[in-house]
């Protein structure tokens, strides 16, 4: 609890043993009224400042408005009547205090729930100078300084280990718990725990580009993007609580007036007042207005836990109706670590052809890139590469020593010219020309993900009507992974223009109502991400094209996690729907009974409490994900 709530809880109980010590005193006449106004302003102060801001800044419909015209107008009633009944006003006000006190209870410990979920934040790194530690804050921390990072603390900032070993656990990153072991020279993300060893850290990046700090900006701004619910909403209260207040002033000035002038029987103002303001009481739209953010709030919680960032409220309602998944290969579905199975028809030593292939592709960030380097195996020298060239979804062209290199597919030689061979053993063929002749190609081979066959039943499972791939890859290649994960279609040999295009095409051929997911590791497929109705990126650990292209992103690679995604948010859409249909069904119950004049102010304020309390435990359960 914090100030705030603790103060309004005194207030409650100060108010409540006023009331009901009240009960027990039986003054008259205006010391009554007086003494009763005690408890009615030390609870209700607030909301009368506040509807009288409304009125003066001319915002006047909203809760507080409707909560001092009814609380008010019914002591204005209980003193024309000299009934002495001013008890009820003050309980309104007390009861709806209690509800706003729960209110801001459950949202501030969903809100902490989250936040200890992320737990992520790093609060320092430790400098070494002569020979002592020194905890400094890692906004500080320049591009290739040195950090030490103990067993049982964060790894605060990007970088490669340059000493030490140990255990990292990386699940408030990924909701992946198994641990994984780090050596020197890993890569090592922000935001994991380092469980057993001291390790030496060389920074890459600066701590606002680093894993941690996009990650909570991620967060932290996901629920400024509006989902449809929200926005409904928001509209929904503009209108119906001024919508209500005319009903209620019609109900208080028609009725009496009819029975006066039509009928000629006594008018009965005071009942119908006393109608027109319960009405007003059970219209209050706070259990709508608070359940439905909270909700979805709580559904972005429950997924980043999981290892799932969602963007914002709006993609978790895309989410929910996503009936068309297409993938990437490269990376996505496969491991992107691929293998050197063979050299071909090679002019030049081998060796040669991998340490050319390896030099060219230096700059590159494509996992072929990457694996052809390790195939190398030694330091790559970069200033004997120049004049780099990457043509997106061919390959890579570049002068190594000086001489021209070009590493790629069957386009990328079309693309320069030079006549190569086909090759029959089914991988990614990798074709290379040397000062413009062909000089062989390296024959590479990727596996599928441990998950990725599995994860595509999962889809299935839980009602994606379509499975496609699209990729860049050969024809054979593609059709033997898509045949070995049960994939519908396939598409082979795209440029990322073309992977556009027929994304385009997918969508034109589905209804409104079923979105499609694009899927992909973010590396060369940022315009399909945005193309897609969603796009959901493998994080790659930290790719930061992936990141922000993206409206989803994967943190663990894991494919697996689609399906899961898919299923937390059609879990918080049912909540939110839930949440309508309950607090809108029960208030227009509330509103016949009241007009009609059987449910009291009494009724009105509990159902609007209870109505309340029962949506905001019911959207806190969006918080709570299953494990897998
Ligand atoms: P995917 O759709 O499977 O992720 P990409 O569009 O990234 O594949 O790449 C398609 C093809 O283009 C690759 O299979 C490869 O033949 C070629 N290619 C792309 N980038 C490179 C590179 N850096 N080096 C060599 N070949 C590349
Ligand atoms: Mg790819």
């Amino acid at each position: 609890m914090n100030k705030k709530q603790r103060t309004m809880l005194l207030r409650i109980i100060v108010a409540a043993v006023l009331l009901i010590a009240l009960k027990f005193i039986p003054v008259t006449g205006w010391l009554r009224f007086i003494l009763y106004l005690i408890p009615y302003f030390v609870i209700g102060y607030d909301i009368l400042l506040k509807a009288f801001k409304g009125i003066k800044n001319h915002q006047v419909f909203d809760e507080n408005f409707l909560m001092a015209v009814a609380t008010v107008g019914a002591i204005a009633l209980a003193l024309y009547e000299q009934n002495g009944d001013y008890t009820e006003a003050v309980a309104v006000m007390l009861f709806y205090q209690v509800g706003e006190w729960f209110q801001s209870y459950a949202v501030g410990k969903s809100r902490r729930n989250i936040s200890e979920l992320m737990d992520i934040r790093p609060d320092y790194a430790n400098i070494e100078k002569d020979g002592k530690l020194e905890k400094v804050d890692p906004d500080e921390v320049e591009i290739g300084s040195v950090i030490v990072v103990q067993p049982g603390e964060k790894v605060p900032i990007d970088g490669t280990i340059i000493e030490g070993a140990s255990t990292l656990n990386a699940s408030a990153l990924t909701g992946e718990s198994l641990p994984r072991d780090a050596k020197a020279g890993d890569e090592i993300i922000s935001g994991c725990i380092n469980m057993t060893g001291v390790l030496k850290i060389k920074t890459t990046k600066e701590f606002g580009e680093s894993t941690v700090s996009k990650i909570l900006d991620l967060v932290e701004n996901a629920s400024s993007r509006k989902s449809r619910s929200e926005d409904f909403i928001s509209r929904f209260a503009r209108i119906y609580t001024p919508a209500v207040c005319y009903a209620a002033l019609a109900l208080a000035v028609l009725p009496p007036l009819v029975r006066m002038f039509g009928m000629g029987i006594p008018a009965e103002w005071g009942t119908w007042i006393y109608r027109a303001l319960t009405f007003l009481v059970i219209s209050c739209p706070c259990a709508l207005v608070i359940s439905i953010p909270l909700s979805f709030f709580a559904g972005i919680g429950g997924a980043s836990n999981a290892g799932v960032l969602v963007k914002g409220s709006n993609y978790l309602e895309t989410l929910s109706k996503t009936k068309i998944v297409v993938f990437d290969k490269t990376g996505t579905l496969t491991q992107g670590v691929f293998e050197v199975n063979g050299i071909h028809h090679s002019s030049i030593d081998e060796a040669k052809l991998v340490e050319y292939a390896a030099l060219a592709e230096s700059a590159s960030s494509h996992p072929i890139s990457k694996s052809l380097q390790k195939a190398y195996g030694k330091e790559i020298d970069r200033s004997r590469v120049t004049d780099i060239q990457e043509i997106s979804g061919n390959g890579v062209i570049a002068k190594v020593d000086g001489v021209e290199v070009a590493a790629g597919n069957g386009k990328l030689m079309d693309h320069i010219g030079v006549n190569y061979i086909n090759c029959h053993s089914v991988g990614t063929i990798i074709h290379m020309a040397v000062d413009g002749k062909y000089a062989g190609h390296i024959v590479i081979s990727d596996i599928v993900k441990p998950h990725s066959a599995e994860a595509i039943k999962e889809l299935k499972a839980s009602g994606v009507r379509r499975t496609v791939m699209l990729t860049g890859d050969a024809r054979k290649v593609a059709e033997q992974v898509a045949g070995e994960l049960g994939i519908d279609e396939v598409y082979s040999e795209l440029l990322p223009a073309d992977k556009v295009e027929k994304v385009e095409e997918l969508l034109k051929t589905r209804s409104e109502k079923e979105k499609l997911a694009f899927v992909g590791d973010g590396i060369n497929d940022a315009p399909v991400l945005r193309r897609a109705d969603i796009g959901i990126a493998m994080g790659a650990m930290g790719s930061d094209a992936a990141i922000e292209a993206a409206d989803v992103v994967l943190m663990d690679d894991d494919p697996m996690k689609i399906a899961k995604a898919i299923r937390i948010s059609r879990k918080c859409l049912r909540i939110v729907y839930q949440n309508i249909v309950f607090a809108i069904g029960i208030k227009l119950i509330c509103l016949a009974l009241g007009a009609v004049g059987i449910a009291n102010m009494w009724l009105a304020i509990f159902a609007d409490v209870g109505v309340m309390i029962l949506a905001v435990l019911n959207a806190i359960r969006a918080l709570f994900v299953k494990k897998l």
